[in-house]
C-alpha cells in the first residue's frame, strides 16, 4: 500500500516562478523517507502542497490512496504535519495547543487529553505543560510542534527540517524518537539538511533539484553509485607540497599536517597508505571528508547550495 502517491505535481508561484516541474513520488507504506535537495529545490512548496499549507497548481496527491481534492477529509485524518515554521498561538498554553488540534480532527476531549498527555511526557513537555508556548525553547517549540503532528495518531507523519536549529543532543533524540515511531508504524517522510543521519536512518530517498525529482532510490543504491570518496589523512611529519600520488584524484595539501585525497572506487585505502609510505609519508590518522551522502549529494546537484551540515562534526 502507497502512504503517499504524487502524480505530475506542479507550483507556479504567483510571480511567476516555477517552483515545481512535474514531480512523481511514492512513498511506501511503513517507510522512512527523506526528500533532498539544495537550498531552494521546492522541497518546503512540496511539502506544503501535500500538507494543505500551499495550493498547488497542476498534480494530483493520493494520502494513503485518498486524493487531497475529492477525499480531502479522510487524506487529512491520515496526516500529520510538522512544518519549518512555528504556526501556533504563541499566548496559548502548551497543552491547550496539541488539545484544540485533537479538536480540529473530531478525537473526542477524553481522548484528546489521554494522548496530549502521552506525547507532551513522550517528548519531554509534560512539565511546561502549562506555559505559554511563547516561554519555551526552540528546541521544546519544535517538539511541541511534533507532539501537535502526532495528536491524531496520523498513520503518515511530514516533517519539514525537524531538527533544524536544535543542538546535537536533541537532534540525535528526535532521530531516536522518529525512528521508534516509525518502527510502531508511522510512515515517515522528512526534509533534512543533516545527509549523515539521513544517510543512517532513511530506507528511501529522493532528490529534488530545481523543481524536479533527479534521483529516486532506496539508501542503499544511491550509495552505492558513488564512485569516489574523498579522505582528509593527517600526517606525522611536515609537508611543503602535496605528493603526487599516480593512482588517485585531487590530492592536496589543506596545512602543514595534513592533505586531502579522492580515492576512486577501485583502489583501496590500502593501496594509498602503501603509495604514500613508498613516499616515506606517514599517515596518523584519517576521515572521510565528508559523509558518503553528502558527497553524493554535492556531486549530483553540482555542489550548488550545499544542503548539507554534517560538517557541523568538526565542531562536536
Ligand atoms: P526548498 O524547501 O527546497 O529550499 P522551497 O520550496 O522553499 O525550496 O522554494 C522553491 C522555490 O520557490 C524557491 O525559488 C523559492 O524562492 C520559491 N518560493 C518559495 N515560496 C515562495 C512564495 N511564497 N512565493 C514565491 N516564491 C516562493
Amino acid at each position: 500500500m502507497l502512504a503517499l502517491e504524487i502524480t505530475q505535481l506542479q507550483k507556479t508561484y504567483a510571480s511567476g516562478l516555477i517552483a515545481l516541474k512535474g514531480i512523481d513520488l511514492e512513498v511506501q507504506q511503513g517507510d522512512f523517507f527523506a526528500l533532498l535537495g539544495p537550498n531552494g529545490a521546492g522541497k518546503s512548496t512540496c511539502i506544503g502542497i501535500i500538507s494543505g499549507l500551499v495550493n498547488k497548481s497542476d498534480g494530483e496527491i493520493r494520502i494513503f490512496n485518498h486524493s487531497i481534492d475529492s477525499d480531502f477529509l479522510i487524506a487529512r485524518s491520515k496526516l500529520g504535519s510538522v512544518p519549518q515554521e512555528f504556526n501556533f498561538n504563541t499566548f496559548e498554553p502548551v497543552d491547550e495547543i496539541i488539545i484544540n488540534q485533537a479538536g480540529y480532527y473530531g478525537v473526542p476531549a477524553r481522548i484528546a487529553r489521554r494522548e496530549t498527555e502521552h506525547y507532551l511526557k513522550l517528548l519531554g513537555l509534560w512539565d511546561q505543560r502549562h506555559s505559554q508556548s511563547r516561554q519555551l525553547s526552540g528546541g521544546m517549540k519544535r517538539r511541541l510542534m511534533i507532539a501537535r503532528a502526532l495528536v491524531h495518531k496520523p498513520r503518515l507523519l511530514i516533517l519539514d527540517e525537524p531538527t533544524a536549529g536544535v543542538d546535537i543532543e536533541l537532534r540525535r533524540s528526535m532521530w531516536k524518537f522518529l525512528e521508534q515511531i516509525n518502527e510502531q508504524g508511522t510512515t515517515i517522510i522528512l526534509t533534512t539538511h543533516y545527509l549523515e543521519e539521513a544517510e543512517r536512518m532513511c530506507r528511501n530517498v529522493a532528490i529534488i533539484d530545481e523543481g524536479k525529482i533527479i534521483q529516486n532510490s532506496s539508501m542503499a543504491s544511491l550509495l552505492s553509485q558513488l564512485k569516489s570518496e574523498t579522505f582528509v589523512l593527517y600526517l606525522r611529519d611536515e609537508l611543503e607540497v602535496a605528493p603526487r600520488l599516480e593512482s588517485f584524484y585531487n590530492v592536496t595539501r589543506v596545512n602543514h599536517r595534513s592533505i586531502e585525497v579522492e580515492v576512486p572506487e577501485h583502489h583501496s585505502i590500502n593501496d594509498l597508505i602503501r603509495e604514500l609510505e613508498g613516499q616515506k609519508i606517514v599517515v596518523e590518522r584519517m576521515r572521510n571528508k565528508v559523509n558518503r551522502l553528502e558527497e553524493l549529494f554535492i556531486k549530483m546537484t553540482s555542489g550548488r547550495a550545499t544542503s548539507s551540515k554534517s560538517s557541523d562534526r568538526e565542531s562536536l
